[in-house]
């Protein structure tokens, strides 16, 4: 998900030596794409990201700053790491508007086009509640003064660039939730039909077969739940995910739709998967009793993997940007 949509972006502003240097390596999966924005002191408040770039009049800029949590900002199984990452040039104003993006690989590349580090390093890994399949990484650029960021889109127009990958990524996080939810549904449907506890209320005889709990009716009551939760927001994304696409189609359509799921006036497809996304792993955690807390079952590690993706839930001035990048 990172890496096509840091690769669509570069293929949306990139110049055409970026696009033939980073989409074919992206493309074929050899080298990973990232979204570097949270600072220490720029999580919710983008606004106030402080990391440097100052150019250096060769076409690069010097990037100086520490990022957290990036996701799969470092690890082994490529061999190069793009980071798009906010910046601030030197001299810009404060706000959203001195804010540009660059592309800033882990790899740059050298005289005779061979990679060269490029001083991103890896300052540590989270260790998380749930996705722990996925390296959250600190970084730090420029920490020996040789990180080389190279511009894209216009000066001061990064936020409005970023929010292409950032509103491809809010749907495609969404499809994650509805994901997980759906296959929490599927492991609850499994056992309760397989597990028997319990007599139908009118049976009054206890020698009588137990019967298999989904045929109690408040066990029927959480796997509807759950598979209207699954069935409802996987159709909304379905419908909404090509509006998305590298901020191609319908704009007007595309802007409504945008105001919609930026929770204005009604919760969209990512909230809703968010949100009940929650709501459903629980219930079919419910369904297993106390095997569902247990990591025999998977429903453990899946209500703690859906957890994070309220995370992308943002506070109102997110949604503030998200309009005007729409216009
Ligand atoms: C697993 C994981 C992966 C991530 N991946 C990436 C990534 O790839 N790239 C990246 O750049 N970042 C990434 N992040 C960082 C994520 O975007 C930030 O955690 C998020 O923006 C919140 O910033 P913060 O953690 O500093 O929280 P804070 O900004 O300190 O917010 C703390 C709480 O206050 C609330 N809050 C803050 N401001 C307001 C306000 N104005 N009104 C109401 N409530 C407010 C927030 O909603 C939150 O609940 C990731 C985070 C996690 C946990």
């Amino acid at each position: 998900m990172l890496t096509s949509g840091a690769a669509h972006l570069i293929e949306s502003f990139g110049t055409k030596e970026q696009i033939d240097h980073y989409i074919p390596k992206m493309f074929a999966g050899l080298w990973q794409g990232t979204m570097a924005l949270t600072e220490p002191q720029a999580g919710s408040s983008l606004a106030d990201i402080s990391t440097i770039a100052v150019p250096a009049g060769d076409g690069y800029y010097n990037i100086r700053g520490q990022k957290l949590f990036i996701s799969a900002g470092d690890h082994d199984g490529v061999e190069n790491v793009v980071h798009l990452a906010l910046a601030r040039i030197k001299d810009a104003p404060a706000g959203v508007k001195g804010i540009s993006l660059f592309i800033v690989p882990k790899y740059r590349a050298g005289e005779n086009g061979k990679l060269v580090f490029n001083d991103v390093n890896c300052a540590g890994i989270y260790h998380k509640l749930g996705y722990r399949g996925a390296p959250i990484t600190q970084l730090s650029f420029g920490e020996n003064d040789d990180c080389r960021g190279y511009l894209i889109a216009q000066p001061g127009k990064g936020l409005f660039a970023m929010f292409q990958m950032m509103n491809a990524a809010r749907i495609e996080v969404g499809l994650g939730a509805a994901a997980i939810a759906s296959a929490a549904y599927y492991a609850a449907l499994e056992y309760t039909r397989e597990r028997p506890q319990g007599r139908p209320i009118t049976a009054k005889d206890p020698t009588t077969p137990q019967i298999p709990i989904i045929e109690h009716a408040d066990i029927k009551r959480m796997l509807l739940f759950q598979r209207a939760v699954v069935e409802g927001s996987l159709s909304l994304l379905m419908q909404w995910q090509p509006l998305f696409r590298y901020g191609t189609g319908n704009r007007r359509r595309g802007k409504r739709t945008l105001q919609f799921i930026a929770g204005n006036p009604h919760p969209g497809g990512q909230e809703l998967s968010l949100r009940d996304g929650i709501l459903a792993v629980s219930q079919g955690l419910q369904c297993l009793g106390g095997y569902g807390y247990c990591d025999e079952f998977p429903l453990e590690q899946f209500y703690r993997d859906v957890r994070i993706h309220p995370f992308t839930k943002e506070p109102p001035a997110y949604r503030e940007w998200i309009c005007w990048a729409a216009r």
